[in-house]
């Protein structure tokens, strides 16, 4: 029987083998394209995700291959993300097949295995194990975690609702040459039917896309170059010598979220448990996040060091953070609505975010700095990466996927201890502080209980 199968090798599937891996789990992946989609899709990662890549000191190359950028956006007026209390205060640009193919490698070396042409399409769940049908025959495994994006067929055969509101518009994207581009890395407009924007994403082309609104089209329909060039015409009145397109994608603005996050044996996440419009950046980073919170918990409970109720710990934590996601790209679409009004209401949020605790509040949610665990007084947030006496860096004690404790405090001898001179402070393998000293003792113990 296999411990975890996991549906759907995408980002955060990928990243949640990995982590199943540092817990000592032995998760397969099952993915039904033969090789990496091509994609382009995500084009940053914000800080919050580089933070975690750096806990598990795989960051470097994601670094590498990046280009970092002041700032992000909220429904398309600059955010400043300077000021951010991280070592990471910028948008890393980078594609999403790049981060696929640094994760995948990533999964490799740690020996995760990833079956390809597999296509899940059956579950049976009972008590004790899930039965899964695939194109390639059936398994049997202790749990299942659909991380199989927005249409999940997990999340159906689990039987757990989708819901959430439905497209209001219509966005076509293009990554193509153009031979007579506007100027700028990012130049963006308002028309009477919506937007449009040309982002300069790597030397020699770029992203076009026209959102346009009160049209909601078929996503499934095919898209052509000709559907694209007649968007752009409409909305800029010329079609930048558009050629070449690499990728064409049509969608939309629905924003949906799982009821449910587990169904006894079966799990989701990534976009298999929440989708919205990819206003300021955020899919790809959220599902990252949710596989760095359910891995850990899942490898435990896989070894039979905690009970199954530590998984309810992973919706009571994630879905917040999700609805709070959907919340704010629900905000963002309405403020980009083509009429007089919203162009009022766009002109007075342009004025709050030039002030600098307005910028710091909507940068901080965007990069998902801000999210706090609902845990006692004083813990729930994540550890800042402090530089330690000893000349070491916090995160570097987290590569590993252990607990750590920070200072002097009576902990059990699989706590990593790490000495610092100031209080003391548990810290949970995904970097949120469980407990700090003001809790006492007695919720020491008990937060050594629960999350180590
Ligand atoms: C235009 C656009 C721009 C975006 N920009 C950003 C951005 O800048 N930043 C950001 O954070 N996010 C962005 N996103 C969102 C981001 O692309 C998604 O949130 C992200 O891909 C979700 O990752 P995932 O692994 O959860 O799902 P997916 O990437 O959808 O991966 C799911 C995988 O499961 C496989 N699969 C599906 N069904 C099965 C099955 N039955 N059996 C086996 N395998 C299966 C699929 O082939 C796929 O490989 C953007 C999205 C779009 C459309």
């Amino acid at each position: 029987m296999e411990q975890v199968v996991i549906a759907g090798g995408g980002p955060t599937g990928l990243m949640l083998a990995c982590e199943l891996r540092l817990g000592g789990a032995d998760p397969v992946v099952l993915e039904r394209l033969a090789g990496p989609s091509g994609e382009s899709r995500a084009g940053g990662i914000h800080a919050r995700t580089m933070e975690v890549l750096d806990m598990r000191g795989m960051l470097e190359p994601f670094l590498a291959e990046g280009r970092r950028l002041p700032g992000g956006h909220f429904a398309g007026i600059p955010l400043d993300f300077s000021g951010l209390p991280t070592r990471y205060p910028f948008l890393l640009a980078i594609l999403q097949r790049r981060i696929e193919r640094l994760l995948e490698g990533r999964a490799r070396d740690l020996g995760v295995r990833l079956r390809r042409e597999v296509e899940v399409t059956g579950l049976h769940p009972t008590a004790d194990h899930v039965e899964i049908e695939t194109t390639e025959g059936e398994l049997t495994a202790e749990y299942v975690v659909g991380c199989d994006g927005g249409r999940s067929t997990v999340r159906k055969l689990a039987g757990i609702d989708f819901p959430g509101t439905p497209a209001t518009m219509t966005a076509v994207l293009g990554d193509v040459t153009l031979d007579a581009p506007p100027p700028g890395p990012v130049f963006q407009r308002r028309t009477p039917f919506g937007n449009w924007s040309v982002l300069n994403f790597e030397p020699g082309w770029y992203r076009v896309i026209t959102n346009d609104f009160d049209t909601v089209a078929d996503r499934d329909a095919p898209i052509t170059v000709a559907d694209l060039r007649a968007s752009l015409e409409r909305h800029a009145g010329t079609d930048f010598g558009l050629r070449d397109p690499r990728w064409i994608s049509r969608y939309h603005d629905a924003a949906r979220l799982a009821a449910r996050y587990r169904a006894g044996r079966v799990l989701l996440a990534g976009d298999a448990a929440h989708i919205h419009y990819p206003a300021g950046g955020q899919g790809l980073n959220t599902g990252v996040q949710d596989a760095v919170n359910l891995g850990w918990k899942l490898a435990a409970v896989l070894r039979g060091d905690q009970d199954q109720t530590l998984l309810d710990t992973y919706e009571v934590e994630r879905r917040p953070v999700a609805e709070r996601v959907l919340e704010n790209t629900r905000a963002q679409t309405a403020l980009t609505r083509p009429d007089e009004h919203t162009s009022a209401l766009r002109s007075v949020v342009t004025g709050l975010i030039a002030h600098g605790d307005v910028n710091r509040s909507l940068s901080s949610m965007i990069a998902a700095l801000d999210v706090r665990y609902p845990l006692p007084e004083g813990a729930g947030h994540h550890v800042p990466d402090l530089d330690l006496p000893d000349g070491s860096r916090l995160f570097s004690h987290l590569h590993d996927a252990r607990p750590v404790l920070l200072g002097d405090a009576a902990v059990p001898p699989h706590v990593r201890r790490v000495p610092y001179p100031g209080p003391p402070t548990l810290i949970r393998p995904d970097g949120h502080v469980a407990w700090v000293e003001s809790l006492g003792a007695g919720a020491l113990r008990e937060a050594v209980d629960r999350w180590c």
